[in-house]
């Protein structure tokens, strides 16, 4: 597998450190509102990123967290807390937003079938190691108080932050760091946070340093060592968690550890809708509940995000998810249509490895999904030219299931449409072609579609 690392600049090869085991970080949603279409993109593709590193033999060790405390408007130090700003909203308390949201993530998550990562951890439930792993910050002297904010990383102090910084490709964002008072370097940022004075938050802790909550950066380091140890194969999130996020979990760990925390750090870009950035205010915040009240299938939504590269931008239109629904439909027409064929075979077993091989070994180039789509459709479309094939389709819709997450349906039709296929092939026997139309205009009434073929007439589902 090859990837393109962004701490490398380069597309390099995967080693996992522990031979046949990929350790694998993805940062989680933060639970605070109804996600949208563009949150959940990644998690599509980091989905296929395990799939295809399970189809070539690795065992992947997975672990994501749930952002349920710390993380501010800003991403940066300043601003309000998410979650306690939800809670305003909604007139809840900032721990009943996150039970909301973490519900809806997980039937999200179902719904799309993304896999379920070996841990999953909330932030809320590592409180004491996030101040164990703070406290050895400072007490190797990493960390300086501000007087009523909080404990900061002094990231003067770690020699190697500059070089981190070549993750913030062309300086994303970094001159919209606001300037926190009393803060010694303007990249350092908050490791544990007081709660304000004279105020009692939903979400607090009693800690070394005085009654707060962790900076948003802490729980990723720490849940990442807590499971899966102090080094890792791959980290995963999206470009906007760059300049900030990243870096700083990544000087947090390494100075806490003396060892290089990540090999890979891979990136999925944004995604805008009808052409722009997704907001209130224009209106073009899509959910997959919107997509599913359009009638749409949310694997048209996979197969809508997977038709473009990670890496690049994506722009999500209902003729977008039209194209994509098509192509899904066209896949289960093929599906339909040989299953029929199929039960005359048996199956060989060789031919689907063959198939299975060439689509990881498209996938494992830096996750190509768009090439991987684009074989699969000049698969299907072979088999529907020739309507015999040597290759055994339900391996190879096993494949298309186990790597990319598709599942095309095994669908039958009633005993009724069968007798009117029966009848309609009497009738063109008999060369009764007024009877025989009549015959498909009924069963096309009821969303059957028909293929004369060499092997006789073949359904398919409109
Ligand atoms: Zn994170």
């Amino acid at each position: 597998m090859k990837l393109y690392n962004t701490l490398t600049r380069h597309t390099d090869q995967l080693n996992p450190l522990l031979g046949n085991t990929v350790r694998l970080y993805t940062c989680g949603l933060t639970v605070y509102s109804q996600p949208h279409v563009g949150n959940w993109l990644g998690y599509i593709y980091w989905d296929v990123l395990v799939r295809t590193l399970t189809a070539q033999g690795y065992v992947v060790e997975r672990t994501q967290n749930i952002t349920d405390v710390g993380h501010l408007t800003s991403d940066d130090d300043n601003g309000e807390d998410k979650m306690e700003k939800g809670a305003r909203r909604e007139g809840l308390t900032a721990w009943g937003i996150a039970a909301k949201y973490i519900d809806i993530a997980n039937h999200e998550a179902n719904l799309l079938r993304l896999m379920t990562p070996t841990h999953l951890v909330r932030a809320t439930d590592t409180i004491p190691q996030q101040i164990a792993f703070a406290q050895a910050l400072d007490d190797k002297g990493y960390l300086y108080k501000i007087d009523g904010d909080g404990m900061y990383f002094d990231t003067s102090k770690l020699p190697e932050y500059g070089r981190l910084a070549q993750l913030d490709i062309d300086g994303l964002e970094a001159g919209a760091r606001v300037s926190v008072e009393g803060k010694r370097n303007i990249t350092d940022f908050a490791v544990w946070k007081f709660s304000p004075e004279g105020q009692k938050r939903d979400m607090e802790w009693e800690s070394p340093w005085g009654i707060g909550f962790p900076g948003w950066h802490l729980e990723c380091s720490v849940i990442a060592r807590e499971t899966l140890g102090d080094q890792i194969d791959i980290h995963t999130g999206g470009i906007d968690h760059i300049p900030v996020h990243h870096i700083n979990e990544i000087a947090q760990t390494e100075a806490v550890t003396g060892k290089p925390f990540s090999q890979f750090w891979i990136h999925n870009n944004h995604l805008k809708a009808d052409g722009q950035k997704m907001s209130k205010s224009l209106g073009n915040i899509y959910t997959l509940q919107d997509i599913l009240d359009k009638g749409y299938n949310l694997d048209a939504f996979r197969l809508f995000a997977l038709g473009k590269h990670y890496t690049t931008e994506g722009n999500f239109t209902w003729d977008n998810l039209e194209a994509a629904a098509n192509r899904l439909k066209h896949w289960q027409e093929t599906a339909d249509l040989y299953h029929q064929i199929a039960l005359l075979q048996s199956c060989q077993g060789t031919d689907a490895q063959v198939f299975k091989q060439k689509l990881t070994d498209i996938l494992a180039n830096d996750l190509d999904t768009t090439h991987a789509l684009q074989f699969i459709d000049e698969t299907l479309d072979a088999v529907l030219a020739s309507h015999t094939s040597s290759e055994c389709f339900s391996c190879i819709q096993q494949t298309i299931a186990d790597v990319l997450g598709i599942e095309l349906k095994k669908l039958d039709i009633s005993q009724q449409q069968k007798a009117l296929i029966a009848q309609r092939t009497q009738a063109r026997a008999g060369k009764d072609w007024t009877e025989s139309d009549r015959l498909r205009d009924e069963l096309l009434k009821q969303g059957i579609g028909l293929r004369d073929t060499p092997d006789g007439a073949l359904w398919y589902r409109l």
